[in-house]
């Protein structure tokens, strides 16, 4: 479903991805750590090219773009539709209901009929537990519930990649379970996802590959049972001792 290969990055001088290879197969569930600043932020939206690559090729459900030559902005706008993304903060419309959030990008991007987005948006809602809170403005929600919608709204765009960039990292503790939880049963749905996070727990579990990134490099991947519990390189146990 997505494959990466020779990914560069490069923002002014400061190279942040130093060739990136990495494939996920459809409906896998691939977990992104490291330390601050080893580039999985960029990597992530190097895959749905709100970051531009400066060299490299990106492929997701058979649409190649490949940086070493000029790319199109056609091709890169219907590439970006095969991701969604869910951001740290929500980034919710503050005037817009929960309902009226989710519909947004169905219909101004992709000019889908109202009645079908609707329809679609309340399934989304309560499939993310808040099927009782469509009217609700995101100043009434919890954290969490406005993530579960920020989630809810990415669905709604029918992707084939769901990308997490730390989703639950600005909630108070007790909200993250419900996040995770809506994050894990998409996992089960078979819905493919990259999720860059420090919930090693929801790495352990959920993921079928972990990826300890530093320095703009893949250093160390493999099934969460073989990073976790048997790293191979000094500098993937010296992060784990680091997080525990
Ligand atoms: P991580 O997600 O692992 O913390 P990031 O991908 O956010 O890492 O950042 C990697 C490096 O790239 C950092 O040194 C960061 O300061 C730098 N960086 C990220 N985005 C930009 C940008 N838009 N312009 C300049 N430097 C950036």
């Amino acid at each position: 479903m997505i494959s990466v290969q020779s990914l560069y990055k490069q923002f002014g001088e400061l190279e942040v991805l130093k060739g990136i290879d990495l494939n996920v197969e459809q409906g896998k569930v691939v977990v992104v750590i490291g330390p601050s600043g080893s580039g999985k932020t960029t990597l992530l939206r190097c895959l749905n090219i709100l970051e531009t690559p400066t060299s490299g090729k990106v492929e997701i459900d058979q649409q190649a773009l490949d940086f070493s030559g000029k790319v199109s902005s056609n091709k890169i706008a219907s590439f970006r539709r095969l991701t969604g993304m869910v951001f740290q903060s929500y980034n919710l419309f503050p005037h817009k209901t929960a309902l009226q959030n989710v519909m947004e990008g169905p219909i101004t991007v992709k000019k889908e009929a109202k009645a079908k987005v609707e329809e679609r948006a309340k399934r989304l809602l309560e499939k993310v537990g808040l099927g009782d809170k469509l009217d609700f403005y995101p100043f009434q929600l919890s954290g969490g519930q406005q993530q579960r919608v920020g989630i809810a709204r990415a669905l709604a765009m029918e992707p084939k990649v769901m990308l997490f960039d730390e989703p639950t990292s600005a909630l108070d503790p007790e909200l993250v379970g419900e996040v995770l939880r809506v994050m894990k049963e998409l996992a089960q749905e078979g819905m493919t996802m990259v999720v860059v996070t420090h919930e090693m727990k929801f790495a352990k579990e959920v993921a079928d590959e972990v990826i300890f990134m530093d320095d703009g490099k893949i250093v160390e991947k493999g099934k969460p049972a073989e990073i976790f519990e048997n790293p191979k390189t000094d500098r993937t146990k010296q992060f784990l001792r680091m997080i525990e």
